[in-house]
């Protein structure tokens, strides 16, 4: 059907983002084309060491799946992206579709290895995440592809990660968040991945922040480091949710948070993650 109405038909799934944009008459397609009724798309599994999610698995399946609960940072994304309403309808494929800059799920798959399955009318083929998101609202969908799955690898043994969000309140977008995923080996960090969202036009990886940790004690120094790098890294605009100076300062401070979160993760502790709210 994409095929056929081009660039007059649009995609919907949980219509979260394409329903209010259309309400505004920022978007005003003359074809819808449901995905709601492809059995399947919305099955999450778990296969050799991976997760694979449907694209239209929904941020309230995913927060109750068992299969997605191996991955305790992806529980802390769904269980916080704005309320019961929203998470009940949207989906994971369509909020990467969108690259939504303040999107959350963007943010933490980037600390993993993650790969979105593209499904188009001549063609079947993955990209990895970050080849995947290539500005704001921009992917590399071409118009007549789907998002149909999103895989995620789990991380090996060892490993631990958190999200956390600031937000003014449940059903509005975070002022600035942060995603951490560490491997220790005993006291050591041997692999860490950092995302900043909301503070640049696409989630950033804060790699100088990474490195700091990396074949390092963490300790309240090598902390401090990570976070002056991640805040170098941020590339906030003042907005209606606060001035960028504000959100740098912000973002290191969820980074901390987080590392701290994730290190006790990753030695086995049952940690419950919750956004901030304002
Ligand atoms: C009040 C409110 C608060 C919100 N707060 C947050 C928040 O805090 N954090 C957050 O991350 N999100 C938030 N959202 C957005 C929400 O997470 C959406 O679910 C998400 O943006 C994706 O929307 P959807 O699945 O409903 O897709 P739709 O709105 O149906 O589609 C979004 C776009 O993606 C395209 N699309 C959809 N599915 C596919 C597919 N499989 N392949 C290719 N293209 C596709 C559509 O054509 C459309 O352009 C909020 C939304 C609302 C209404």
């Amino acid at each position: 059907m994409l095929a056929q109405f081009g660039d007059d038909a649009k995609l919907l799934a949980g219509g979260q983002s394409l329903i209010p944009l259309m309400k505004l008459r920022f978007a005003n397609p003359a074809h819808l084309v449901d995905l709601n009724f492809i059995s399947g798309a919305c099955d999450i599994k778990e296969a050799s060491g991976t997760v694979h999610f449907g694209a239209l698995a929904r941020h309230a399946a995913i927060e109750a799946s068992p299969a997605a609960g191996k991955i305790p940072i992806l529980h802390d994304c769904a269980a916080g992206i704005a309320d019961v309403q929203v998470r009940n309808r949207g989906t994971i494929g369509g909020s990467l579709a969108e690259a939504d800059p303040s999107g959350d799920w963007a943010t933490v798959l980037f600390t993993l290895s993650a790969e979105v399955r593209c499904l188009g009318t001549a063609r079947e083929r993955t990209v990895s995440l970050p080849d995947f998101i290539k500005d704001a609202y921009t992917t590399a969908l071409a118009h007549d592809e789907l998002v149909s799955e999103i895989t995620v690898k789990i991380p090996p043994k060892g490993s631990g990660g958190a999200y956390l969000a600031f937000k003014r309140s449940a059903p509005v977008y975070p002022t600035a968040s942060a995603a951490v995923q560490l491997t220790m080996e005993g006291d050591a960090c041997k692999d860490a991945a950092i995302a900043l969202g909301c503070v640049g036009l696409t989630a950033i990886r804060a790699t100088d922040a990474e490195a700091a940790l990396r074949g390092q004690p963490i300790t309240d120094k090598t902390i401090a480091r990570a976070v002056d790098a991640a805040r170098a890294a941020a590339d906030p605009q003042s907005d209606m949710r606060g001035s960028a100076d504000y959100k740098r300062v912000l973002v290191g401070a969820l980074v901390k948070r987080a590392i701290e979160l994730a290190v006790r993760r990753a030695r086995g502790e049952q940690v419950e993650v919750g956004h901030i709210y304002a």
